[in-house]
């Protein structure tokens, strides 16, 4: 059986025919168009979906499910879009309005639970059940999997790992509170910290990379900065491994995890983030002594959202 998976985001859309081995079999994008009204979106997905059945020679028939990572709080129960800033959503049904077009089981959750189950599924945590996924982007998502299915919550708002504080009275989050630890690991963390060694060391390798110009200033700037033995940029990315472990340290300690997954942007940054952030958690863990997560990076890529939402469906069919 196969199955369809989207990734919607507030950009673009992306939708998969995707085997039960998180294979992708083809794929289609088309603009989100956020403004539209929501029933016209989901339209639009609907017949982005006919356009990869019909690319790959397929039709609904050879269709398991569909399923749906979306930003924002998911009721998975009835397939609901609770609240999604970036899309000016409330309360919209998905799967209500997905089946007027398609007579096959809709699954929505939320985008970063399924980039998780693609982990789990097709990625760095292949054959474990117990999983979680952080993404260092311009925010931190994070998915967690207990025992092979998404851990959600109870209000459909989990899991908010990014906004652990680990800095009291640290640096103000888009959250409201302070010293999340978003504010300390995603990329937009090394932009700011950049900025700021920018304006204090006009002479850092961090400044000529950026022409002076704090506008240009961009994460991997600092990074490869950091490479080339910057001191200003190893000491911004040495409080970043230190922050990025004491929230991979709190994880394990809360869970007991088979493996922590790193994604997003700042994952690309590869072996130069891994084993310094190894070598920190080792370090620092609460049981020394037994064996504790691996620490991982996402071989996924942008491909995790269209093969995880597309194992909800699977899952659910007790495919999984
Ligand atoms: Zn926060």
């Amino acid at each position: 059986m196969l199955y369809i998976g989207v990734d919607l985001g507030g950009t673009k859309m992306a939708a998969g025919l995707v085997t039960r081995d998180g294979v992708i079999l083809g794929k289609a994008s088309a603009p989100t168009q956020v403004g539209l009204p929501h029933e016209q979106i989901l339209k639009n997905m609907a017949s982005l979906i006919g356009d990869v059945l019909s690319e790959t020679g397929r039709t609904a028939d050879d269709i398991g499910a569909i399923g749906i990572g979306s930003p924002g709080s998911v009721d998975d129960s009835r397939g609901t879009v609770v609240f999604a800033n970036n899309l000016y959503w409330r309360h919209v049904p998905v799967r209500g309005e997905l089946q007027k077009y398609y007579d096959k089981p809709v699954f929505v959750d939320n985008d970063a639970n399924v980039a998780a189950l693609a982990e789990m599924v097709a990625g760095a945590a292949r054959d474990r059940r117990n999983l979680v996924l952080l993404t260092l982007g311009t925010g931190v998502g994070s998915g967690i999997v207990i025992d092979g299915r998404v851990f959600g919550g109870s209000h459909h708002v989990g899991a908010e790992l990014g906004h652990l504080c680990v800095q009291m009275d640290g640096e103000q989050c888009t959250c409201g509170n302070k010293g999340c630890l978003e504010r300390y690991t995603s990329a937009t963390a090394l932009v700011r910290e950049g900025r700021r060694a920018l304006i204090d060391y006009p002479d850092s390798i961090i400044a000529t990379k950026a022409g002076g110009n704090l506008d240009n200033v961009t994460a991997k700037i600092v990074i490869d900065a950091a490479r080339e033995r910057d001191p200003m940029a190893i000491d911004i990315f040495e409080r970043y491994i230190h922050y990025l472990a004491l929230g991979i340290i709190t994880i394990i300690n809360a869970f007991d995890p088979e493996v922590i997954v790193l994604g997003g942007g700042v994952s690309a940054a590869g072996d130069f983030l891994l084993e310094p952030l190894r070598r920190h958690v080792k370090e620092h863990i609460f049981y020394k002594d037994l064996p504790h997560a691996t620490v991982e990076l996402s071989p996924l890529g942008n491909d995790a959202g269209i093969i995880g939402a597309a194992m909800l469906g699977a899952i659910e069919s007790g495919g999984l």
